[in-house]
Order: structure tokens, then sequence, then C-alpha cells
């Protein structure tokens, strides 16, 4: 079995992923908490949590990466459910490596990247402005699309169940923002996008996507931030020769 000391797998994701892009991300991007030195099997999941963790050890896992850490904004007191999710992790000798921002804006291994490319979407080009930077995409169908077969594939790719509000007759320029990105409804109008994809639902978008004729599809936070995570396990695995497990915790949010 192949192994990797952690610093040079660390160094290899923090310019791989350009995680110093993202000083404004409320997550502590890169290495959260350190682990043994050398590294064989990598776990990979959405969210840290204590599910993830137990079978992170379970499966003996050196590394885990995730797209949702343990520290956002910097840790304030070492208690309660910080107390036990990093004493499990110490106690495991087991390393959190996160990424945020960049893995949802990332134009090759990111979520928004990938879901263009699961979706067959030709890239038309960034949208969806947060902290400063365009962390989505947005792209086109080869022809256009009834709202009900997009939303299947939508479906079918993400393995999900969407929420559709549709304000559009059809989809053709689709912009997409993973998670919580309903707020990129604002650059909507700005590229033609009569159709915007991304995770979590808000009230506050019905009434604006109704004025701007636009299909909202909710396709749920989890789904839409798995491949990312996803695309950079397969890296991981092609480029160390590394064992890499996903570790599937879905919330159906
Ligand atoms: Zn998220």
């Amino acid at each position: 079995m192949k192994e990797t000391p952690l610093r040079q797998l660390t160094s290899f994701l923090d310019t791989k992923l350009s995680i110093t892009d993202f000083p404004n991300d409320e997550s502590s991007n890169g290495l959260q908490v350190e682990g043994r030195d050398r590294i064989k099997r990598i776990g990979i999941a959405v969210d840290a949590c204590e599910y993830v963790f137990r079978k992170a050890v379970t499966e003996k896992v050196d590394l885990l990466f995730v797209h949702h850490g343990i520290i956002w904004g910097g840790i304030k007191a070492v208690r309660g459910i910080v107390r036990k999710r990093i004493s499990m992790l110490l106690a495991a000798d087991v390393s959190l490596y996160a990424c945020h921002l960049p893995l949802d804006w990332h134009p090759e291994l990111g979520n928004n990247a990938q879901i263009l490319k699961l979706l067959a979407l030709k890239k038309m080009g960034a949208f969806g402005e947060y902290h400063g930077k365009q962390i989505g995409y947005w792209g086109r169908t080869k022809r256009p699309l009834s709202v009900k077969a997009f939303t299947a594939k939508v479906e079918k790719v993400l393995h999900t169940k969407t929420i559709v509000i549709p304000f559009s007759g059809h989809v053709r320029n689709v912009g997409i923002v993973s998670g919580g990105g309903w707020s990129a409804i604002h650059d909507a109008e700005r590229y033609g996008i009569d159709t915007l994809l991304t995770g979590e639902s808000s009230h506050s978008a019905y009434a604006l996507a109704e004025e701007m004729k636009i299909n909202l599809i909710y396709a749920g936070h989890y789904a839409t931030e798995t491949p990312g995570v996803q695309a950079v396990g397969r890296l991981l695995k092609k480029k160390f020769g590394l064992v890499v497990s996903f570790i599937d915790h879905p919330t159906g949010l």
C-alpha cells in the first residue's frame, strides 16, 4: 500500500485548490487538525461531524478531506461539540483537511464545474458573486429543454430530489451555485440566465424569480456539494495511489 507524508499531501492540496486566494472565507481552509505523519488511506465527505469521524476511524482513515470543516471564524472555546469532535480526531490520530469556497469555485475540481460537466452543459463563464469572488458557473444546454426534462436529468446525475419553481417555459442558460447560493439570482439577468440551479431553497428568491421569469431548481445543499469532494478523491487516488473512500452522510436537504 502506497503512502505519502502528510506535509507533502497538504501542500499539494493547498496549491492545487488555491486556498490562500479566499481570505474572506469564514472557513479555515487547509489542515484543521493534524494527525499522524504518514497517509495511506483518505476519507472524503461533505460534512465534518461525529458520524463521519466514527466511520473514518472504523475504516482506518489517516486523513479526512471535507467541504464543511469544524473551524469557522476561529476557535473561541474548546468545549461541548467542538471538544468532542476535536478529541475524537486527536485520539485516533486522524487529520482533518477542510476546503470550503475554493472547492465551490475551482474551475476543474469544484462543485459547480463538476455539476456543469455532469449535466453536459457548455461552460459559458463564471457566475454568482460571493465574498467578492464568482464561485459558480453558467452553462448552456445543447438545445432548449423542458423544465421537466432538465429536472429529471439533475435528479439522476446528482442522486437527489429537487424542489422546482418554474417561471420560464424552457431551460437553456443555467446558472449554477452549489449549496446556499440562491442570492446569485441577482446576477442572472446580466447573463440572460433562465434557470438557477442551487442547493437550498429560499423564500426570498421567489418574487425575484417570478419577475425575472427564471426557473428555480433546488437540488439540495448536500447533493450539490458531493461532486467536488469526489473529484478531489479521484485526483488523490490517481496522483498518489492512495486508498480513497467516500463517507456518505446525506441530509436530504
Ligand atoms: Zn456548503
